[in-house]
């Protein structure tokens, strides 16, 4: 999952971006508003925090822009306390949650891991795909009840596929939504991860969950989602 930050306070940025790319999600990191529009229009989001209070080009103005260049990507913002108004006029403009400043980092995951999901069509936090079952709130995975140990690389990917259950991903939107720009995107490492995945989701090699289809990608099989 690809994600944009905006946020000016330098300590706030870092920290996000920090625990984020640890769990596993790719994150760009902007300091101003006119910045964040660059890296709004350059790549292929997912889902973008949004400061309100923003040097260069506001919050709220930066949410309008991108609506009105049809970015439909979920937009959670972050809003001083004391400015009420700036919830109601950002989520006016356009943008799906807000989180008012302080918060925790594990609220701020929970509301992006909720805004994914609905944006990509599931409501509850429990995918269930036959015996295959993720829990996006608490990143875990059973396989028919068991507990399935996965590194964060391999949830993320994992996730990615059930999200996009029954439909083709190609290595190039895979690698996308679990690498950082800077990580190697070397493709032969996404086949070991999704090898790794399958020994680990079917031992037995009996409901083999994530198919590859040749030279277009991997689908995770739809079956009983
Ligand atoms: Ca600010």
């Amino acid at each position: 999952m690809h994600i944009l930050i905006v946020e000016d306070e330098l300590r706030l940025r870092e920290h996000l971006r920090d625990r984020l790319r640890k769990n596993g999600y790719v994150v760009e990191v902007a300091a101003d508003g006119e910045e964040g529009l660059y890296y709004g229009q350059q790549f292929p989001l997912d889902l973008a925090v949004i400061d309100i209070g923003l040097p260069k080009i506001s919050g709220i103005e930066l949410i309008r822009r991108f609506r009105s260049n049809g970015r439909h990507f979920p937009i959670l913002i972050l809003t001083a306390r004391r400015n009420w108004q700036d919830k109601v006029e950002g989520l006016e403009t356009g943008a799906d949650d807000y989180l008012v400043k302080p918060f925790r980092f594990e609220e701020l995951e929970a509301r992006l891991n909720a805004l994914l999901r609905r944006a990509s069509g599931w409501s509850k936090p429990v995918i269930d795909c036959g015996p295959i079952s993720l829990d996006t709130g608490k990143q875990t995975t059973t396989v028919a009840g068991d507990p399935v140990v996965l590194t964060a690389f391999e949830y993320r990917v994992l996730e990615y596929l059930m999200l996009h259950a029954g439909q083709v991903v190609s290595k190039a939107e895979l690698t996308d939504n679990i690498y950082d720009q800077d990580y190697d995107r070397d493709s032969n490492v996404l086949e070991v991860f999704i090898g790794r995945l399958r020994r680990k989701l079917d031992p037995g090699n009996r409901i083999n969950p994530i198919e590859t289809l040749r030279g277009r990608g991997y689908r995770f099989r739809r079956g009983e989602c």
